[in-house]
C-alpha cells in the first residue's frame, strides 16, 4: 500500500516509463497546476493521476447488506469491500472514513482542474498489471490524442471554395473523429 500522494510509486513509474518510451514528454508535480497532479502534459492540457486502488477506493460501492455498513453520527458513508479495495475489518470506521475522504478530495481535484480547462486521466494501479499495462496505456494514448484534438481543432477553420473541397474537409473531420 503506497501512501496517498507519495511520489515515485511503482505504478506511477510504469506510466511514466511507457509515456517516455513512446515519445511523450511530461512534467511532474507542477505546482502551478491545481491539485498538483502526478503527471502533467501541457501540450495535451492533460493531468494524469496514477491512483492506488486501496487509498483511492477503486470500485467501492455502497454497502448492500446491513452488517457491512459503517455508520456514525458525523459520518454517513457506508461501503463494502471491492475487489480492488479491501477495507480492514479492524477499525473499519476509521478506514472507511479515510478512504472516502480521499475519494472526495480526488473528485474535488478533478473538478477544479476541469474548471480550469484541464483534462484528467485517472490510471488505476490494477490496470497496470503486466498483462494489462499495454492495453491501459493505449487507452491513455487515445485519450491524449482526443484531448489534443479538442484543444486545437477549433483553431483550424479551413477556407472552403468548392464542393469538392468541402467534401474532402468533411471526410477529414470524420477521420479525425474516429481516431
Ligand atoms: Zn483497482
Amino acid at each position: 500500500m503506497a501512501a496517498i500522494h507519495s511520489k515515485n510509486t511503482k505504478p506511477e513509474l510504469i506510466v511514466r516509463k511507457w509515456l517516455w518510451s513512446h515519445g511523450y514528454r511530461y512534467r511532474l508535480n507542477v505546482k502551478s497546476v491545481p491539485g498538483k497532479p502526478d503527471i502533467v502534459m501541457r501540450r495535451y492540457r492533460t493531468a494524469i493521476f496514477v491512483n492506488g486502488c486501496f487509498w483511492h477506493g477503486h470500485k467501492l460501492r455502497k454497502a448492500q447488506s446491513e452488517e457491512l455498513r459503517v455508520k456514525s453520527e458525523e459520518f454517513t458513508f457506508d461501503y463494502e469491500n471491492s475487489k480492488c479495495c479491501k477495507i480492514p475489518k479492524t477499525n473499519r470506521e476509521f478506514w472507511v472514513k479515510k478512504i472516502c475522504r480521499n475519494m472526495e478530495r480526488d473528485q474535488e481535484e478533478y473538478r477544479i482542474l476541469q474548471e480550469n480547462g484541464w483534462h484528467c486521466i485517472v490510471v488505476w494501479e490494477c490496470q497496470l498489471k503486466s498483462k494489462l499495462v499495454e492495453h491501459t496505456m493505449q487507452q491513455v494514448e487515445l485519450q491524449l490524442n482526443k484531448n489534443f484534438l479538442s484543444i486545437y481543432q477549433h483553431k483550424f477553420v479551413p477556407y472552403i471554395e468548392t464542393e469538392e473541397e468541402y467534401l474532402k474537409a468533411a471526410e477529414r473531420e470524420e477521420e479525425l473523429k474516429n481516431r
